[in-house]
């Protein structure tokens, strides 16, 4: 201690006072930025964290939607016999989910075909893509799963290019076939790369099992495994683009399959491998488990090192300049002292009375001389300064300026010493550190012709900015989710004026921020067609406080391609209840509506030959008889192929197939358009006929029938007779629709026995 002593009065006599106090600030303001810096970075990890932790549940909702789609796809393929390519082409553009997917690159059909089937099945197939082959069968296997058709978002011949290739082939892909097929649920592969890919890219595949036929589904039992849907998601593109590529900028993501190993690394931000390393020189901002069609994905967010640098070098750049400046004033101030005790005894007259008006002032109160000096301050100015207030006189104001704020504050003096008032906003920092935002209004107080000193009033509104920024970044937060649903979501005031909506609406509007949307009304878009209805459901919604859910109306999307739309509104209350306008979500549901339309089609009508099946026939029967309850001329008539059996036995099934699609456009060639005719099943068909005089008409029908049989069928050029009896019921007063059916049925084999090829009408 005594040497330390010695050295101070040594030096400081070889290089006086102030160059001792220089150094001796030089060394604090260097160790205060070290420690700085450090602290800063902390601060920032904690945010980072949050970030990356949004940014997960982001990416988890996405890798649901992958898994969704393919299984929406799977069941589609699942509810019908054969899907012809240009429905699969319909359902994909109309389900658009190339638009609303990003990262998936394609989706395809492996039907599964049988060993033994393989060459019956390029021959059929052939006949839609020529010269269709089954590529690389697995050798040994019993079924295949080769590429029927598919869809690729960015590269639309390359299904072409893989056409006829075995899926079963690819070990990876084998793997997550045959757990799809067992668990009945959509399964990802491990990572693999593209087939036939001359940019290897790195692919995982999510299949999801079909079951065929719809029949044994129906009974609720597993139909038998139809084949495969796939998706396929390049993950690159997934990782690289996902939302605009703000996750890249922060973060080097780093994803892993199942566990931390290289050979199981699916993405790597920046190719350099952290987790893996042992020396963890990255710092860790998140870690999260994925989980998603029967896989663990494991996510690592490393904060990028040159972001977290770069704002704690600035904030410690900042604190060594402070340090500096307060140095050089320290040093100045040992050379200045004499002076500066001298100049003090003017100050301190101005001072007394500055007390007296401004000690109890809410506000914070300072006084400035000409020179950027405080002169004077209040209790509550040297608290928000951090400074005891006697210290505070004749501090240069700039070093409580923080650094970004140091010119306009001198910028904002300039203009209040040349005589004007100033109202402005700073940020200060304290001698401790705090930092805070001070609302300032400087005010020139002049003596005779030169402006004697600034008087100052500051309010801290700290807490106000920081609540600003808080609601400004859970607003970031909100639309960064409503811009990764599906759905359009808007919302209006009660004039219908546009106040937001996400980027799936933006897209629909063809607009390409929300500035551009947020004050026009349906009238300013492109639907301002519909302007008027949809103010009037607002009206509706709004006048009534009730939603309106699930409106279904036409619609045409901003590429021409007419589309079915599902819009719900809801009413935006305020505190009080009061409606302040409509919160709404719209749907493309054209794809529900194409599925729809098709079930009902394949739930009424028969596949072979396009003619109503029996369910439908039962309800139309139902309402004639209801008819001629009051009208009558009603006959019924069932008929049948003659020896059907035999021409399948001896013909084969597919030339069976081909009778009767033939029969029933000779029976239909032969009737009234108004006649209904159904195919009941097999070989079996049935007439209703209304609007008759009498029996005798039916009988009439029943002779046309029969005679439209005469000439042999003419198939693959050999002539083939086939024949019919019918069975015809003559509707009476009082009857039901089962006992119509019945006496019909009943004459029918009455007919069989007679011999074929003729009709018999039912005794009643
Ligand atoms: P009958 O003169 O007594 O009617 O004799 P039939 O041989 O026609 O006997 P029946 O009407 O009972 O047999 C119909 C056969 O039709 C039974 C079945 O194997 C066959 N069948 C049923 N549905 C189909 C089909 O969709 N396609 C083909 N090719 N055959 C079918
Ligand atoms: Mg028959």
């Amino acid at each position: 201690m005594a040497s330390f002593a010695e050295f101070i009065r040594i030096t400081a006599g070889r290089m006086g006072v102030p160059a001792l106090v220089f150094a001796a600030g030089l060394a604090l303001s260097g160790y205060a930025c070290q420690w700085y810096w450090q602290r800063s970075e902390a601060h920032q990890l904690d945010q980072l964290g949050d970030a990356a932790a949004q940014y997960e549940s982001l990416l988890r909702q996405r890798l649901e939607q992958y898994v969704s789609a393919t299984r929406a796809l799977a069941a589609f393929f699942s509810a019908s016999y054969a899907i012809s390519p240009e429905e699969f082409d319909n359902y994909i553009k109309a389900s658009r989910v190339f638009d609303r997917l990003e990262g998936m690159s394609s989706f395809g059909y492996l039907p599964r075909v049988p060993a033994a089937r393989l060459a019956a099945f390029e021959a059929e197939t052939a006949h839609t893509f020529p010269g269709y082959q089954v590529i690389e069968p697995r050798s040994g296997a019993s079924d295949y799963y080769p590429l029927l058709y598919g869809q690729h978002a960015l590269d639309p011949l390359r299904v072409g290019r893989l056409r006829g290739i075995d899926f079963g082939a690819v070990p990876a892909r084998w793997r997550a076939m045959q757990r799809a097929a067992a668990t009945d649920e959509p399964v990802a592969t491990e990572l693999h790369t593209a087939l036939r890919d001359p940019g290897q890219r790195p692919v995982v595949l999510i299949f999801a099992p079909v079951r065929k036929p719809p029949a044994a589904a129906a009974r609720g039992e597993p139909g038998a495994l139809g084949g495969f849907i796939f998706s396929a998601l390049y993950v690159r593109q997934l990782f690289g683009t996902f939302d605009d590529g703000r996750l890249a900028q922060q973060f080097d993501l780093e994803v892993f399959d199942g566990n931390v190993s290289a050979a199981n690394l699916v993405f790597d931000g920046d190719g350099a491998g952290h987790a893996l390393q042992t020396d963890r020189s990255h710092v860790l901002a998140h870690r999260a488990a994925l989980r998603f069609g029967e896989r663990t994905w494991l996510m690592y967010f490393y904060a990028k090192r040159t972001q977290l640098a770069a704002d704690a070098l600035n904030e410690a750049a900042l604190v060594f300049a402070v340090g500096m400046l307060l140095t050089l004033i320290a040093s100045y101030a040992a050379v200045a002292w004499p002076r500066y005790a001298s100049g003090k005894r003017a100050v301190r007259d101005f001072s007394e009375r500055f007390a007296g008006f401004f000690e109890h002032h809410p506000f914070a109160v300072f006084a400035l001389d000409p020179q950027r000096r405080f002169l004077q301050a209040n209790q509550q100015m040297a608290r928000e300064l951090g400074v005891r207030r006697e210290a505070l006189s004749g501090m240069p104001v700039e070093q409580f300026i923080a650094g970004p704020d140091r010119q306009a504050m001198a910028r904002s003096l300039d203009e209040v010493l040349a005589g004007n008032t100033v109202a402005t906003t700073h940020q200060v920092e304290s001698a401790d550190g705090r930092r805070s935002d001070l609302s300032v209004v400087l005010i020139p107080m002049s003596a005779g012709d030169t402006i004697s000193h600034v008087l100052g009033f500051a309010e801290n509104i700290t807490d106000r900015k920081r609540a600003e920024a808080a609601l400004h970044a859970s607003r970031q937060m909100l639309q960064a989710i409503l811009d990764n649903i599906p759905q359009s979501v808007f919302w209006k005031d009660v004039d219908s004026v546009y106040q937001g909506g996400n980027r799936s609406l933006l897209q629909a509007a063809g607009l390409h921020s929300v500035d551009q949307l947020v004050g026009k009304t349906d009238a300013d878009l492109r639907w301002k067609d519909m302007a008027d209805y949809y103010r009037r459901v607002d009206l509706e919604v709004i006048r009534s406080g009730v939603p309106r859910m699930r409106m279904q109306a036409r619609d045409v999307r901003h590429d021409g391609e007419a589309c079915w739309i599902e819009t719900s509104k809801i009413p935006l209350k305020d505190d009080r209840g009061q409606v302040m306008g409509v919160l709404a979500v719209t749907e493309d549901i054209t794809a529900r509506k194409y599925m729809e339309e098709e079930l009902f089609r394949r739930a009424n009508f028969d596949t072979l030959t396009g003619l109503p099946n029996r369910g439908y026939f039962n309800n139309q029967l139902e309402e004639a008889v209801k008819r001629a309850q009051r009208h009558h001329g009603l006959a019924l008539m069932y008929f049948d192929i003659d020896r059907f059996k035999q021409i399948n036995d001896t013909h084969g099934h597919d030339v069976g197939d081909s009778v009767i699609r033939l029969f029933a456009q000779r029976i239909r060639s032969v009737l009234r358009e108004a006649d209904f005719i159904a195919r009941l099943g097999g070989d079996e068909f049935v007439l209703i006929a209304e609007g008759l005089n009498e029996a005798g008409d039916a009988v009439v029908i029943a002779q046309k029938l029969v005679a439209a049989m005469a000439a042999p069928f003419d198939l693959a050029g050999a002539p083939l007779p086939v024949t019919t009896s019918i069975g015809v019921a003559w509707f009476e007063a009082g009857m039901t629709p089962e006992a119509l059916v019945k006496a019909a049925d009943q004459a029918m084999y009455d007919a069989k026995r007679a011999g074929r090829n003729c009709f018999r009408v039912a005794h009643q």
